[in-house]
């Protein structure tokens, strides 16, 4: 299968599917997905959507985050992952925002980036989902999964995979591909076990056409009994070593 026609599959289905996707994270205007996004690295949305209510209200605007301090915000996000770094991230980013960018949130992935605590995938976001630019962030999700469909070949980095994407998908779904591949990832294409069972995708997936040709069926298969063979050999030896052992002791 062509590459082109592997990403017209994967755009046709989740257009037809999942038109409406969108992130998981709960905020109310560009500032507060820029917390949330900053919030969410190396954890989990669920978790970020339980600490954000109480920062939102206590620190409304961009001023008031930037009028407290590292130890304060430290005690309103002490479960998420990294507590003391992304509170001096919070706390910089929203004195950057009031000072330089009048507390407005920059659309320029550049400019973004100029903030404590946002790199290339959360600017990306941000681009994305609040000024519905052309852009696509890469996190552990979308890398792995585009890997595994074959949307991305030979792609070792999260820049290079986002490079291959912006080639290849259609512009106007680029935002939206973003949220497709984190929710199939999410919740089907998993790190460690993939459900292929269930997903939808089997039909044109680079890995699961690798994984369940007939050659690595017969590989598993013949590995399996291998397996059984290997605990047979080693139960009997057990055995003789304990026959051993009795006659040694009688
Ligand atoms: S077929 Fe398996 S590996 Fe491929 S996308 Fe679906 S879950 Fe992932």
């Amino acid at each position: 299968m062509l590459k082109q026609e592997r990403y017209q599959h994967f755009v046709d289905y989740f257009s037809k599917n999942q038109p409406d996707a969108v992130t998981e994270l709960h905020y109310g205007n560009p500032f507060q997905l820029l917390i949330a996004v900053i919030l969410s690295a190396q954890c989990t949305d669920k978790r970020i959507n339980q600490v954000t209510p109480a920062l939102f209200e206590r620190f409304p605007n961009p001023a008031a985050l930037a009028a407290s301090t590292p130890e304060e915000v430290f005690t309103y996000i002490r479960s998420v992952s990294y507590p003391n770094n992304k509170a001096k991230h919070l706390v910089g980013m929203a004195k950057m925002l009031s000072e330089v960018f009048h507390n407005e949130v920059p659309s320029d992935i550049d400019q973004l980036q100029k903030m404590p605590g946002v790199g290339r995938k959360t600017a990306n976001v941000i681009a994305s989902v609040v000024y519905d630019a052309p852009a696509i962030a890469v996190d552990t999700h979308v890398f792995r999964v585009a890997n595994r469909i074959g949307l991305t070949t030979n792609a070792r980095t999260p820049l290079a995979v986002e490079k291959q994407l912006v080639e290849y998908l259609p512009k106007d779904t680029l935002a939206i591909a973003h949220h497709w591949l984190i929710l199939h990832g999410r919740y089907i294409c998993v790190a460690r076990s993939p459900k292929c069972e269930v997903c939808p995708l089997t039909w044109f997936c680079k890995y699961y056409a690798r994984t369940h040709t007939e050659t690595a069926l017969l590989k598993a298969e013949a590995l399996k009994v291998k397996k059984v063979k290997d605990a047979k050999k080693k139960k009997n030896l057990d055995k003789m070593s304990k026959e051993l052992k009795k006659r040694s002791v009688g």
